[in-house]
């Protein structure tokens, strides 16, 4: 008898075919790999764990004016709090990031 050519065996998993391989291998792209680059890509504070805010590091904050520009004339300060709409925990008004955008 021919074998089925899109039949094959595996040590693991046994016979499968040709189809059920190539589902694991996407499986792998698009389930596994991402996870892990998530564990490679560091550590997050809970903050931005928490919400879909940039971290403070990733936005480039710094706690000082960049000459005029800063958190309190800045289209995303919220001065409630002051907090940021796109970077994640408390910022100072006096703050600059690389999201600065100015107020109108
Ligand atoms: S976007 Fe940057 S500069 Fe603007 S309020 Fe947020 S932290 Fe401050």
């Amino acid at each position: 008898m021919i074998p089925n050519p899109k039949i094959i065996f595996h040590r693991h998993w046994g016979f499968e075919t040709v189809d059920r391989k190539m589902n694991r291998r996407l499986y792998v792209k698009t389930m596994v790999l991402p996870a892990v680059g998530l564990l490679l890509a560091g550590p997050m504070t809970g903050e931005a764990l928490a919400s879909s805010k940039a971290t403070k590091a990733s936005a480039g904050y710094v706690d000082h004016p960049a000459g005029s520009s800063k958190c309190s004339n800045c289209a995303n300060y919220v001065k409630a709090g002051s907090m940021c709409q796109v970077v994640a925990g408390k910022v100072s008004p006096n703050g600059f990031c690389n999201f600065f955008s100015p107020a109108t």
